[in-house]
């Protein structure tokens, strides 16, 4: 071998090692009463009384999933990345049925159930767990402080979890590793469900279960001691760009941790959320409009079409994602995302394939915050790319076409955590300039002065 082919495979060797990988999975919601019947209107328990009209082996879009689905999910894993560095898993994990029909034992056997087969597939990778807000019985009322649940599921997550953040978890439901066990890494797994607006034990507290002011202590404690950072949750902050003004968390909460990151932006290098079931991202600025992060939001494994009152057809194709990052400095280089088509799984079987990469996809170096910044750019001011966010953000489900107020729902949304920013963003139509400066009012005034010749 000559000198300079040793020296190119010795680089080539060091960025490979500079690059990993994990996967993102979240929303899983098995649907236990799944069981395919002639009457559709008894095939699963999730669907309430919209009937499951294409039922299959794989399941409906009005159905949570069944075990089928779930299983095929974990074992697509497996086959296309088997030997991840760590899974990140954000929670709710039950059927979308009455309370009444649940309980807190039931609760538990779902979680354990699922625990359990990715446990079983990856034996021997680190999971980071967070739960969600049907994690618990009653749904979304996670109390802030120690309780039944978050007891017996850190038993179940035992395996996964160190002594101290077994601690922190039977207090409430949060905890921090260092990321790998690597000194200058870390991983902060929050319990935002208690911020969840539906959650009527924390209404009357400014810090539910101690957990802003912990994770301000970790988040400092990081920054002294030169670490960066992941945050994984499950309830994301902001608002859900499927329905105009629909926000999750209170008001006073949402901007606690709006303030979190602002703070401790320069240690934390992604966020990395679920419950909307969507495919989406929300971006955080400073106060000079630069973009300082980054919360992916990762699309749910269950096809279930949500009731939410407003959403036209709010259903999905179920997805999985992969995250690649640099090992060293934790950049998230790049977001490719797999999917499974329903309808054809149904009558083809279950064949899961590549959805997109977003670098490809968005034309863009990388995943950092400034980049993801210019897909943001990019969707607000071009048809092209907006339409193509939005085939994504329901894996594919829904391919109408995205008109003028679905843009300014999503682009908004993605770009504007604060709520009042928000309101803003909405009243100028999600014009783009607010952040990012004069380019995109350039260009919006060059393809006017093109339209009008
Ligand atoms: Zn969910
Ligand atoms: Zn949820």
């Amino acid at each position: 071998m000559s000198v300079k082919l040793l020296l190119s495979c010795l680089l080539l060797g060091e960025v490979q090692a500079l690059s990993g990988n994990f996967w993102h999975i979240t929303d899983l919601h098995w649907d236990h009463t799944y069981e395919l019947t002639d009457n559709p209107e008894l095939v699963c328990e999730s669907s309430g009384t919209s009937p499951a009209a294409n039922a299959g082996k794989f399941g409906d879009y009005a159905c949570d999933s069944p075990w089928n689905l779930i299983n095929s999910s974990v074992y697509a894993m497996k086959e296309i990345l088997p030997d991840p560095d760590f899974i990140v898993w954000t929670g709710d994990d039950t059927p979308h049925i009455p309370n009444e029909d649940l309980g807190e034992n039931a609760v538990l056997s779902i979680v354990g159930n699922l625990t359990h087969i990715i446990q079983q597939v990856f034996p021997g990778t680190k999971v980071y767990s967070a739960l969600g807000n049907h994690d618990y019985h009653p749904k979304s009322q996670l109390p802030a402080g120690p309780n039944y649940i978050y007891n017996q599921t850190a038993m179940l997550w035992q395996d996964w979890l160190e002594p101290e953040s077994q601690r922190t978890f039977r207090e409430g439901g949060y905890y921090t590793e260092k990321l790998l066990s690597r000194t200058g890494y870390r991983m902060l797994v929050l319990n935002t469900n208690l911020y969840y607006d539906q959650n009527k034990l924390t209404v009357d507290m400014e810090d539910p279960a101690g957990q802003f002011s912990w994770a301000d202590q970790v988040l400092t404690d990081a920054a002294n001691d030169k670490e960066k950072v992941y945050i994984i949750g499950h309830v994301p902050p902001g608002f859900f760009e499927k329905k105009r003004l629909k926000s999750w968390y209170r008001s006073k909460f949402n901007q606690k941790y709006l303030d979190l990151i602002q703070k401790h932006h320069s240690v934390i290098f992604g966020q990395f959320f679920g419950h909307h079931h969507t495919d989406s991202f929300r971006m955080f600025y400073n106060s000079k409009d630069s973009p300082i992060s980054t919360m992916f939001l990762s699309p749910g494994v269950t096809p279930w079409k949500t009731t939410l009152p407003g959403v036209v057809d709010g259903a999905n194709n179920p997805g999985i994602r992969v995250f690649e990052y640099d090992t060293q400095t934790l950049l998230v280089k790049d977001v490719v995302t797999y999917y499974l088509n329903l309808t054809r799984a149904n009558v083809a079987g279950g064949r899961w394939e590549k959805e997109y990469r977003l670098t490809e996809s968005f034309k863009v170096a990388d995943a950092s915050p400034a980049s993801m910044h210019h897909v943001l750019e990019r969707i607000a001011n071009s048809h092209c790319y907006l339409q193509k966010y939005y085939e994504f953000n329901s894996v594919n489900y829904d391919l109408t076409e995205c008109d003028s107020n679905c843009r300014t729902d999503h682009v908004c949304a993605a770009r504007e955590v604060d709520f009042k920013m928000y309101e803003n963003c909405l009243k100028e139509g999600g014009a783009a300039a607010i952040h990012g400066g004069w380019l995109p009012i350039l260009s919006v005034a060059l393809s006017l002065v093109l339209v009008s010749r």
